[in-house]
């Protein structure tokens, strides 16, 4: 038995090893990346769920890879985050969201809002509202068109301290949405005191929602949770008819998702709003 222990110690060891390598060379490339800026932005639609309109693009970062391809954000954000590489990372997502927003508004595509992603090292970077700002008159975007998703739980770990930060971020006139709602265990008292304009439904709830009326308990009770406390809700993840009509059913705000349109990059987008999706 105690050579068995020893030899699964070793084992252990060994994919510990191999993990660290390939994580070091990941971190590595994530730097050159940065440098030779191979980040590029697609964009989902979200989409009003009584007109039909397109209200807003969600700006998702894919990593093009010289010999990997398109690298998705599940297996590079992580690394980013340890790493401390994401705060550069974010600097290059706001700026090009901001750039891309300012370009759609001057084709007159439409008055749709820009929402990027930001991760707990971003929100709690003490340039961030710095960064923010510059980048906001550099491209000369209007800040309401600017929104910044902040998951449930970047924003209840340590809410004492979220909320000058977000109170900062509304001074610039900047929307902010709470990101996978549902999952993080909000205090509800909070949630009210803070300076919220959307809450946006974890997809999982979403794609919980069918006949049984028990999967829907979630979906349902954050979207009268979210009208009584004046925040539009959106739902993430509709895949499903089913699931779009139970969002209607229940007056939920907006919709994103595949039953709409999957990111896309940034040419695709304009092309579909010229086209104008309907639900
Ligand atoms: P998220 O912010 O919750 O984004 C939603 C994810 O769900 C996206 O995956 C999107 O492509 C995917 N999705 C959209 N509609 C559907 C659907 O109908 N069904 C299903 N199954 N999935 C759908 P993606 O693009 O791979 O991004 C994954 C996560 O990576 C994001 O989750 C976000 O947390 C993070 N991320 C993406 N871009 C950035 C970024 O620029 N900065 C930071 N800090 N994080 C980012
Ligand atoms: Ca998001
Ligand atoms: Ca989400
Ligand atoms: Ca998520």
């Amino acid at each position: 038995a105690k050579r068995n222990g020893r030899n699964d110690f070793q084992f252990f060891n060994n994919e510990m090893n191999v993990w660290a390598v390939e994580r070091q060379a990941t971190e590595a490339d994530l730097r050159k990346a940065i440098d030779r800026n191979e980040f590029v932005l697609h964009y989902q639609p979200k989409i009003d769920l009584a007109s039909g309109q397109v209200t807003g693009a969600e700006a998702l970062v894919r990593w093009l890879h010289p010999r990997r391809g398109v690298v998705f954000p599940d297996s590079f954000i992580p690394v980013a985050e340890d790493s401390g590489l994401i705060v550069a990372i974010g600097r290059i997502v706001l700026r090009g969201a901001c750039q891309q927003a300012k370009t759609w508004l001057d084709q007159g595509l439409g008055s749709f809002v820009v929402s990027v992603n930001v991760s707990a090292l971003e929100f709690r970077d003490k340039n961030f509202i710095r960064s923010t700002r510059e980048a906001l008159q550099e491209t000369a975007l209007d800040p309401c068109f600017l929104q910044i998703e902040l998951t449930e739980s970047v924003l209840m770990r340590n809410v004492d301290s979220s909320i000058p930060i977000l109170h900062e971020l509304k001074q610039l006139g900047v929307q902010l949405a709470v990101d996978d709602f549902g999952t993080g265990y909000s205090s509800l008292s909070y949630l009210s005191r803070l300076p919220i304009d959307v809450l946006k439904i974890d997809q999982s709830f979403v794609q919980r929602i069918s006949s049984k009326s028990d999967d829907c308990i979630i979906a349902s009770a954050v979207i009268s949770m979210g009208a009584s406390l004046r925040q539009r809700v959106i739902a993430e993840g509709v895949e499903t008819q089913e699931q779009l009509n139970f969002l209607n059913t229940h007056r939920c705000n907006e919709g994103q998702g595949f039953l709409f349109s999957a990111p896309v990059p940034a040419e695709e987008f304009g092309r579909l709003i010229r086209e104008c999706v309907v639900t």
